[in-house]
């Protein structure tokens, strides 16, 4: 089902999510379901989108999802870094449609998780799946891009089409 998606400013965004356990299997089909749903909605309307975290719907609980040919689930992911390298880049957000941020991600990254069958899994990223998980895991500590801004001119606002 599409749910809203949160929006910039909404204090659940700012608070952290708590791991899932086992015996929450059948939620966990409902919520990845839900969460496919939004973000099909959110790129049809919009034209972007690769991934969503459960809080951005409401569900205080620790869950990506990534589409990119094929659905990711990432339940209680942890992230590390093998190496200290980062980059800027303009980062947006599902709860912030129209604003870009100018932020520094980690280059590469390790992702351990558990899958929708909860089997434990791990991949290494580089790049945009790199930047993209580390903006996603931030949703699940309650942090969104616009605090990770490298400085107070980082904030680009889209212009807005308007159909006359
Ligand atoms: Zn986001």
């Amino acid at each position: 089902m599409v749910k809203e998606i949160l929006k910039l400013g909404n204090p659940q965004l700012y608070e952290v999510s708590e791991p899932i356990s086992k015996d929450e299997a059948e939620d966990v089909k409902i919520w990845v379901r839900d969460l496919h749903d939004t973000l099909m909605a959110y790129r049809e309307e919009y034209g972007a989108g690769r991934a969503v975290a459960l809080p951005q719907i409401g569900v205080k609980k620790r869950l990506l999802y990534m589409y990119d040919k094929k659905p990711y689930v990432f339940i209680d992911p942890e992230l590390s870094f093998p190496d200290e390298e980062r980059y800027v880049l303009m980062d947006d957000c599902m709860s912030f449609p129209g604003l870009t941020v100018k932020v520094e991600r980690y280059r590469r990254a390790v992702i351990k998780y558990l899958d929708e069958d909860f089997l434990p899994r791990e991949m290494e990223l580089e790049g945009d799946y790199s930047e993209l998980l580390q903006h996603e895991y931030d949703h699940l500590d309650g942090i969104l891009a616009t605090m990770r801004a490298i400085d107070n001119k980082s904030f680009y606002m889209q212009q807005m089409k308007r159909d006359f």
